[in-house]
């Protein structure tokens, strides 16, 4: 048997079962062995059948007195049953239709059966309990309990996992031997064989802490080695530049946080290493502004500059934005995404080769072959995490290790912040231009949305334009055919009815970047009042008219997301406000919408995020380019910090992971980013 063998090598394992485990994203051996337990049957922990918790899952040891045979009920089920007893209580045990562990079971003998203690005080009873027999246990006290899906048990995983590992030949190691020393993790072998099948409480935990080291671990190797860590020197050297004629220049002052951020970003790029900086700030903190002032100096010496937004929109309205800022200051702003065709494509190419374009904004575009810089200097990269980690390194790609800007509206912790993008430098903007007031947060159900509509009109007619995002579909995911469904029919049934004589324009996942442009630039120029959308207003859309924010079916999106969007409205002077609707009534998703309500620090709220779900949530479907990890969390910043730093002086020694002894290592790394999908 091979880790790389099909999990249909198993005995018993067929295409129908096979087709079940695919379903939880297993099919090898390997996956399989790295699909571990959510949790432990502790059979060490019985509990006397007179005293068994009630309704709640339990192991009680009993011995059988009788067994009762089987009857038919209506319906065509059948009932097994037995009696049982411990020292405090009896206990009548049933299953339906399932005669296997009722056979196994010989009268007179112990059993340990593990289950829900249900019936009367005097008459207890467990209806389908599963069945251990006392040497059983004895070698395996403690029973994994898996992630199931339908039709595929934690029980049968269990038996696959058990054949799995008594097939395969002891685990390569992968983990350098000085680490599992000084950090005293078992080895890899060791641990995974425990992780399934521990024989104490300490062994699956020293397990776990093995297996999140090395997962951390094995990440942080990929990411590290995604940089680029040829060059020390930077290929775009730069002249420093009193940024005075740059701001006397802007329409409006600049906070004292753009002015020291933008400071920061001049020193290094007349620094002698090229500059890898994160700029982080909320929602409207006013990072084009600074990025701006990078391009500006960029210019100044004679350097272009890229930037790379993650949609059309996004592009466009960069282009327009910079153009106004820079194009006063001689800087000639050239647009690239896929839209751009033919003849213009060309003459666009030809200007970014020739040099006669100073800053080329565009999508992903921008990375496709055939774009030529004549002298790339500086690369700025909008909302990152909509990107993949390598994308960004693919634009840097385009010149000689040139500056690079990567800015971010999701304010991630900084311990996070230096695992997604390694070694950077962060800049923050945490000061929001004078004159912004909080925008209020409401949280209300569908019952109130006919009040809400009435506030929505009276705004309207007051001038003000209002986005609404509408309910988002779980099967929209698979078919985003229906997403365009779904607005639409929101759009006919709900809003039109809901404001009367309103002008409402559409935007969806499913438009042309052309007819997306065009519905935003009607909503912009004020010829529109609402904007019924799917989520693809999600990040930077600048409206500073637009005060409302509605968000249906609320509950289905991470706190950050929520946060981007309430960010598009408060650009103005005026009060604005976000209307979640949520008729979800699970206390803990009701906490997660209320802190929301009262809370407008970008900081909190990603942490209370990170803290409460998942980090691919953290960043919305996972949008963050990075695999998605099992066991370990990225909020623990400890063992994340610890594998960072273990991972840089491996790869100090071995940069590129060529040594032998470093292969295994290197392989995980490999399959590990090869599952996070290909490079666009
Ligand atoms: P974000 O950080 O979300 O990308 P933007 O760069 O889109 O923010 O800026 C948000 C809005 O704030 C824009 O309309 C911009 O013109 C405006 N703005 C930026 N800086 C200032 C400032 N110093 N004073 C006033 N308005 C500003
Ligand atoms: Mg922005």
């Amino acid at each position: 048997m091979e880790l790389t063998d099909s999990v249909q090598y198993l005995k018993g394992v067929g295409p129908a079962l096979a087709r079940k485990f695919e379903r939880l994203d297993i099919r090898t051996l390997e996956d399989l062995l790295c699909h571990y337990p959510r949790r432990y049957v502790d059979f060490t922990q019985c509990h006397p059948v007179a005293s068994a918790p009630f309704g709640e899952d339990c192991v009680v040891r009993v011995r059988i007195h009788s067994k009762l045979g089987c009857t038919r009920l209506s319906g065509g089920r059948t009932l097994y049953r037995a009696l049982a007893a411990d020292d405090s209580a009896a206990l009548s045990l049933s299953w339906f239709n399932a005669p296997y562990t009722y056979d196994s079971l010989q009268v007179g003998q112990e059993y340990y059966f593990v289950g829900r203690v249900g019936g009367t005080l005097t008459r207890r009873e467990m209806i389908s309990p599963a069945a251990r027999r006392p040497q059983q246990v004895a070698g395996a006290p403690l029973a994994p309990v898996y992630p199931q899906t339908e039709g595929l048990s934690s029980t049968v995983i269990a038996r696959c996992v058990a054949q799995a590992l008594e097939g395969l030949g002891p685990l390569e190691e992968d983990l350098p031997s000085p680490i599992l020393q000084k950090y005293r993790l078992p080895g890899r072998d060791e641990a995974v064989r425990a992780i399934h099948r521990p024989t104490s409480a300490q062994q699956a935990a020293a397990a776990r802490r093995r297996l999140m080291f090395e997962e951390l671990f094995i990440l942080q190797c990929g990411v590290l080695l995604m940089r680029d860590h040829g060059s020390r020197l930077t290929g775009a050297p730069m002249q420093p530049r009193d940024l005075a004629p740059f701001w006397a220049a802007l329409p409006f002052p600049p906070t004292g946080a753009q002015r020291r951020a933008a400071g920061e970003i001049s020193a290094d790029l007349a620094g002698p290493a090229p500059m890898n900086r994160l700029l982080q700030g909320d929602v409207g903190s006013g990072k084009t502004l600074v990025a701006a002032a990078g391009i500006w100096q960029a210019a100044q010496n004679g350097y272009q500059s890229a930037l790379m937004a993650p949609t059309e929109i996004l592009a466009v309205q960069h282009a327009d934005n910079l153009q106004d800022l820079l194009g006063p200051l001689g800087i000639r702003v050239a647009l690239l995404t896929g839209s751009t065709k033919g003849a213009e494509r060309r003459k666009t190419l030809e200007a970014i080769a020739g040099g006669q374009a100073d800053l080329v904004v565009g999508t992903h575009a921008l990375l496709s072959q055939g774009v030529e810089f004549a002298r790339l200097g500086l690369a700025v990269v909008d909302e990152q995490h909509r990107f993949g980690v390598r994308q960004r390194g693919l634009l840097a790609a385009k010149a000689q290790s040139p500056h690079l800007l990567v800015m971010s509206a999701t304010p991630i912790p900084r311990t996070l912040a230096l695992l997604l993008y390694g070694d950077l430098d962060i800049s923050l903007l945490d000061e929001l231009p004078p004159g912004r007031s909080p925008v209020k947060t409401w949280l209300i159900s569908s019952k109130k949305r006919q009040d809400m509509f009435g506030f929505l009109a009276d705004q309207i007619r007051q001038g003000r334009q209002i986005y609404i995002v509408c309910p988002l579909i779980e099967e929209n995911a698979e078919s985003p055919a229906g997403e365009k469904q779904a607005a639409r029919e929101y759009l006919e049934k709900i809003a039109r009815p809901g404001l009367p004589g309103c002008r409402l324009g559409l935007l969806h996942g499913r438009m042309k970047p052309a007819e997306k442009a065009k519905v935003m630039d009607q909503f912009k120029a004020g010829e529109l009042d609402a904007l019924i959308s799917t989520t693809v207003i999600e990040v930077g859309v600048d409206v500073p008219n637009a005060t409302v924010m509605v968000i249906e079916n609320a509950e289905r999106y991470g706190l950050s997301a929520l946060h981007q969007l309430r960010g598009r409205v408060g650009r103005g002077s005026r009060q604005s406000c976000c209307i979640l609707i949520s008729d979800h009534e699970e206390a803990a998703v009701r906490d997660r919408l209320r802190f929301l309500c009262h809370t407008s620090d970008g900081f909190a709220i990603a942490r209370y995020d990170l803290e409460h779900r998942g980090p691919g949530d953290f960043f919305g479907q996972a949008q963050h380019g990075l695999p998605s990890l099992k066991l370990a969390s990225l909020a623990d910043s400890g063992a994340l910090a610890a594998a960072q730093q273990e991972a840089r002086a491996l790869l100090k020694e071995d940069p590129a992971l060529r040594q032998d002894c470093h292969q295994p290592l290197a392989h995980r790394v490999e399959k590990l980013f090869e599952a996070s999908g290909p490079m666009n």
